[in-house]
């Protein structure tokens, strides 16, 4: 089944890469998929970075060539605006979440200033501190919805270690203010819908590939992509349409020689 689809959209983290570590095999087979002609793209619910340093990054790891490559951030400025016109933004992550927040016409509220917040965006911060998981709580009890990237609980690492995930904070503020987080990344719709368009392929032609169930698999499914669930130490067959347990096994489904 997967010989007969003309693209791929690939997940990044636990899926072709571990931190810094490309898993075995990802560069052959990616490079033997696009030696074949088929399309390339890299979606991944990463809360600190963009399309273009994502980019970067895997150039750096040795794929190559670069594919489009979509987080939540290239879009999550634009879903407030959306939905709740231009907004005041408390931002509790990343300076490039601040930065997407700011370059959509946003205005960005300081901590002291949390009661003027109408919008609480909340990603993975890695400079986390009590009094902004305090404001920010606060501000979404009050009333202003709790945007984010992605409710991931852990963003692995090498040799099985991991991060908490941006949905470790989510919930955090989440939990403390009583309210449900609105998630612009996977497993909702609009970046697989992104990632379709760029390669200019149909949803049943291309097919979603990653290590979560519950992002990558369940959102791949809701847009009508057959899915793969990469599984190195394995899963239930019926976990995605096709489950592999390495690169080299996708790449002989897929039918090209890596
Ligand atoms: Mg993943």
């Amino acid at each position: 089944m997967l010989d007969a689809l003309r693209g791929f959209v690939f997940d990044l983290d636990g899926c072709v890469w571990q931190g810094e570590r490309l898993n075995p095999g990802a560069a052959e087979t990616l490079a033997a998929l696009h030696r074949a002609g088929r399309g390339i793209a890299y979606l991944t619910n990463n809360s600190r970075a963009r399309g273009a340093d994502v980019g970067a990054k895997l150039r750096r790891l040795g794929v190559t060539p670069s594919e489009p490559a979509l987080t939540p951030l290239e879009i999550l400025g634009d879903v407030v605006r959306e939905r709740w016109s231009r907004s005041r933004v408390l931002v509790m992550g990343a300076p490039e979440l601040a930065a997407v927040v700011r370059e959509a016409g946003h205005a960005l509220v300081d901590v002291k200033a949390w009661r003027e917040a109408t919008v609480v965006a909340v990603g993975n911060d890695f400079d986390l501190t009590y009094e902004r998981l305090t404001v920010a709580a606060r501000a979404a009890a009050a009333g202003a919805p709790v945007v984010t990237p992605n409710v991931d609980p852990r963003l692995p690492l090498e040799d099985g270690d991991f991060l908490p995930g941006c949905g470790a904070i989510v919930a955090a503020v989440c939990v403390a203010a009583g309210v449900q987080p609105i998630v612009v990344g996977k497993p909702e719709p609009p970046l697989f819908r992104m990632a379709l368009a760029r390669l200019g392929l149909r949803p049943h032609e291309t097919a979603m590939v990653g290590d979560s169930v519950t992002s990558d698999v369940a959102g791949g499914r809701a847009v009508g992509m057959p899915t793969v669930l990469y599984a190195p130490e394995g899963a239930p067959p019926d976990a995605a349409d096709v489950v592999v347990r390495s690169f080299a096994e996708l790449a002989r489904l897929a039918g090209v020689a890596a």
